[in-house]
């Protein structure tokens, strides 16, 4: 619980830090893309300056990029709170992703039929698992497996896993994997802040994370939300301003 609490102050004040600084580092961001685009044009093309101002512009197109992700990372409380079925956003989810990221895996999806909706932010959730997802394709190169299942569970939370058959991760790894700008990835594939994203989304949803990792047979991420009460529609009984039985 301890390390919990710590994860989350550092998540917190991690959000406020980079939704300040990333709004600044944009306008620095455009101040260089302007300057070596306008410059870079006059010089011969393939020259050595010319090349010079090429790598300026995509290495500032690449801090434009992590700009973005420090954004929604700060971004931490969901922004629009709604009842929603977590196999419907997976299976669209899925179909976003069906022709770029997943063509290279094999989808083994088992969703609970009965599965109950639970009250949160779409974008923010469908992004969480979006992040899941990729991590777990990247786990794989040489194709495997990706697992996604729903279920109930009994004490009236629901669980979503998303699994992979891929390269898993040792101790070590595993260990930091949730800090934010931690990456084992190449400079410009990782920014690091996928898993803290996906812990902060969870987190704001009062949700719980758990990740099991075996190295060279893979790696288990499972989430749990407390399933929305019933909706005063669904049960018809409550009208508005009425009482009901207390908790
Ligand atoms: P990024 O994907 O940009 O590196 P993340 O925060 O999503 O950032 O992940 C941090 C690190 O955790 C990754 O670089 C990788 O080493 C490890 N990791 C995350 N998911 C998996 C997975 N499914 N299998 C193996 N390693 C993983």
């Amino acid at each position: 619980l301890q390390a919990q609490l710590q994860q989350t102050q550092k998540m917190e004040s991690l959000g406020s830090l980079a939704g300040g600084v990333a709004h600044d580092m944009n306008n620095v961001l455009g101040a260089i893309l302007g300057l070596a685009s306008a410059h870079g044009e006059h010089q011969p093309p393939g020259s050595p300056t010319r090349r010079a101002f090429e790598t300026i512009i995509k290495a500032a197109e690449r801090g434009g990029k992590m700009v973005k992700s420090l954004l929604s990372f700060a971004r931490q409380n969901p922004a629009e709170e709604q009842e929603l079925d977590m196999n419907t956003i997976l299976r669209e989810e899925t179909s976003l992703l069906e022709r770029t990221t997943l063509a290279k895996v094999r989808l083994e999806m088992t969703l609970d039929p009965a599965l109950r909706p639970i009250r949160g932010d779409a974008s923010a959730l469908s992004h969480a698992l979006m992040n899941l997802c990729v991590n777990a394709v990247d786990a794989m190169p040489d194709r495997g497996t990706l697992t996604l299942r729903t279920r109930n569970l009994d004490s009236g939370w629901i669980e979503i896993e998303v699994g992979d058959t891929g390269c898993g991760m040792p101790e070590d790894v595993l260990k930091k994997a949730l800090d934010p700008f931690f990456t084992t990835k190449p400079a410009g594939k990782g920014t690091g802040l996928g898993l803290s994203m996906v812990y902060s989304t969870v987190n704001a949803h009062h949700g719980q994370m758990e990740i099991q990792s075996e190295p060279g047979l893979g790696t288990r991420v499972s989430l749990r939300f407390p399933a929305a009460e019933p909706s005063r529609n669904e049960t018809g009984a409550l009208p508005e301003g009425g009482t009901g039985p207390s908790q």
